[in-house]
């Protein structure tokens, strides 16, 4: 579970087209990557997708069912943000939790879902500390902790490394790619990082101006870019 498909999607801001009309399939499973300049439109789809937007017309479909108008908590996806937007008082364990407390999940259940995904991400050691305690890289992983302990059909990243430095943004982008190996969950990764792109993605949609220029695999957007926006964006000598 965790395809999700958008038909001739569009967004307002009050008058502004910021999203022209847009189809796309996201197969369950697949690691799909939004790729482009700043202001380009990545973070208004993103949020769309995971209902923080309304969508001015046009549908998404979450595993086959009209999801549109669904709020947020129903639509089985789990956003994490660049900002981490982590808790500052609560220790990684309550950060972990809040999302299972406020959905009545029982506490040994907690508990046993917040070790796995400490376990998965090597917070075991960091779970009684605040945020402020931790390093930017542990920070990053107590937020993909608190959305996978939620089991989400799909996980929605946004920009979720540009507060890391270099080495560590590496490092980052290798987990997240075992993660998604080892989960095999959908996961929608926003970047205006090409490398990000080229290196993680099973395929990689460039979007441009409120529109997406193509979508294909690394090697296809490589190989055969449709156009010259492609070809530059993606560093193809075409
Ligand atoms: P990206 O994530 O690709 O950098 P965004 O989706 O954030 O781009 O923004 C796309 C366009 O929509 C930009 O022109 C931006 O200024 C505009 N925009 C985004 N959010 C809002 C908002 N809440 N109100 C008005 N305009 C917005
Ligand atoms: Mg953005």
């Amino acid at each position: 579970m965790g395809s999700i498909t958008l038909k001739k999607v569009t967004k307002n801001f009050d008058e502004v087209n910021v999203i022209k009309p847009l189809d796309l399939e996201i197969k369950d499973g697949e690691f799909i990557v939004f790729v482009g300049p700043s202001g380009c439109g990545k973070s208004t789809l993103l949020r769309m997708i995971a209902g923080l937007e309304d969508t001015t017309s046009g549908n998404i479909e979450i595993d086959g069912q009209d999801a549109t108008h669904t709020p947020p908590a129903k639509r089985g996806l789990a956003m994490v943000f660049q900002s981490y937007a982590l808790y500052p008082h609560m220790s990684v364990r309550n950060n972990i939790a809040f999302p299972l407390k406020r959905a009545k999940v029982s506490p040994a259940e907690i508990e046993s879902k917040i070790a796995n995904a400490a376990k998965i991400l090597n917070l075991t050691d960091y779970l009684d500390r605040k945020p402020g305690q931790l390093s930017g890289g542990q920070r990053q992983r107590v937020a993909i902790g608190r959305a996978i302990v939620r089991q989400p059909s799909a996980f929605l990243f946004d920009e979720p490394l540009s507060n890391l430095d270099a080495s560590l943004r590496v490092n980052m982008r290798l987990e997240i790619s075992e993660l998604h190996k080892s989960l095999a969950t959908t996961m929608i990764y926003v970047t205006h990082d090409q490398v990000e792109a080229m290196t993680m993605a099973d395929r990689i949609a460039v979007f441009n101006g409120g529109i997406i220029e193509q979508v294909g695999t690394p090697l296809e957007l490589y190989q055969h870019p449709v156009n010259k926006f492609v070809a530059g964006f993606i560093g193809s000598p075409k």
